[in-house]
């Protein structure tokens, strides 16, 4: 105890003239505020009832997602042993491409490490300095990341005001400003589970001769026909120049990719960075996500559980009172407000047996931190009953809702 005391101490002052000295005063400063995180760690089985995960089609913990996993395993051992162009890239690899075009009907697909590896890599390897990024401004942050890595110009219109985009791409046009102009946006965005007007980007994209890249992340495996995306379910999966997805979320695994033409992934596998110099993925990865895939194209059951529930969960917290806003889907964003007040519900959430995490800046707005539910195919209705009984009124709201 002595030991762990002189440790903490240390931990939270150090020494004064120490080049980290700054790290203390940010600290207390989060601390103060209530932004302070910390890691959570869980059991394998918590026993608690699971709205937090992205696991929407409750894959990770499918026996044949793992009996998939432990056979690649078996013939290639753990690691992938060096990145893909050196000597990381197996058949897994090779398999799971084919499958990923095939499903998402282009001539290629690559896999990367992570989704965040995948989308910040692709849009790094596509503009540069001269060039334009517009971002949605609740984009995730790896489309940010990703803009500032290439050195193009980081350019932000407001949540889905594709007026605003539109006119700021005609006066870049007008005025000669940008060499290439990329639209990146997610199609479900994260914490707040509405989707992107891809029809309308489309159109802009077609009109100022801009390259159009969306992020499917939460969207894959859970909407569109066979779970193939939003941009399938909004008819515009076609017109798509650079698809990127996810295999972290609801297909239960770790990687990421990006789907298109044969010439922009042949561009990828030569130039993006975030392939190119770090280790493959580990081919139970890989192996772990095709089988993913093939069950959530034959058991179309597991989406339609997940969004009935999250249609549920949206209807029984809106009659408590609460905001829930215009998500569609298994991602249910309950806002509270204050950072304080949001952790204090998770809290109480937690003690009733039930996993919801308090969504605070900077993932968030200052002044909407919220509760971000999602549900799964593995959730039950009387589960989301007890979860919306455990939050409660909305002691906030004026109570006519
Ligand atoms: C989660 C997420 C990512 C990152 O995917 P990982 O596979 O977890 O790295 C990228 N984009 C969006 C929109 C996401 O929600």
């Amino acid at each position: 105890v002595e030991i762990e005391q002189s440790v903490r101490e240390k931990t939270m002052s150090p020494p004064s003239g120490s080049p980290l000295e700054w790290l203390a005063e940010q600290a207390q400063a989060r601390a103060d505020d209530g932004s302070s995180r910390v890691l959570n760690p869980r059991a394998g089985d918590s026993g608690l009832i699971d709205f937090a995960s992205n696991d929407y089609l409750g894959l990770s913990r499918d026996p044949r997602v793992i009996a998939a996993a432990i056979e690649a395993t078996t013939c290639y051992g753990f690691g992938a042993t060096a990145s893909p162009l050196v000597a990381g890239w197996t058949n897994e690899h090779e398999m799971l491409v084919g499958d990923l075009a095939a499903f998402e009907g282009t001539e290629a697909a690559v896999v990367f490490s992570t989704g965040f590896a995948a989308v910040a890599g692709a849009i790094a390897s596509l503009v540069g300095p001269g060039d334009a990024v517009y971002n949605d401004r609740l984009n995730h942050a790896c489309l940010i990341a990703g803009t500032r890595m290439s050195g193009a110009t980081l350019r932000v219109y407001p949540h889905n005001e594709v007026n605003r985009l539109d006119e700021s791409i005609r006066r870049d046009r007008a005025g000669g400003r940008y060499r290439r102009i990329l639209i990146a946006t997610d199609t479900v965005f994260s914490m707040d589970g509405d989707l992107a007007p891809l029809v309308d980007l489309v159109d802009i994209a077609n009109r100022h001769q801009a390259i159009l890249m969306v992020d499917e992340a939460h969207a894959t495996g859970v909407f569109g026909p066979e779970g193939r995306g939003a941009a399938a379910a909004l008819g515009v999966a076609e017109q798509i120049d650079v698809k990127a997805g996810t295999l972290s979320k609801a297909l239960g695994s770790i990687g990421g990719f990006i789907a298109g033409s044969k010439l922009l992934i042949d561009h990828l596998i030569n130039r993006a960075s975030t392939l190119m110099f770090s280790t493959a993925l580990p081919p139970a990865a890989c192996a772990a996500a095709r089988m993913a895939l093939s069950i959530s194209r034959a058991e179309p059951w597991r989406r339609e559980r997940a969004t009935g529930l999250g249609d549920q969960l949206r209807l029984g917290l809106r009659e408590q009172g609460w905001e829930i806003r215009a998500s569609q889907g298994p991602i249910v964003p309950l806002i509270v407000g204050e950072a304080v007040a949001a952790v204090e519900l998770s809290n109480r959430i937690r003690a009733e047996g039930y996993l919801a995490p308090a969504i605070r800046p900077p993932t968030v707005p200052r002044g909407t931190s919220r509760i971000r539910l999602s549900t799964s195919a593995a959730n039950m209705e009387e589960q989301v009953r007890g979860l919306v009984h455990v939050i409660g009124r909305n002691e906030a709201s004026t109570g006519q809702c």
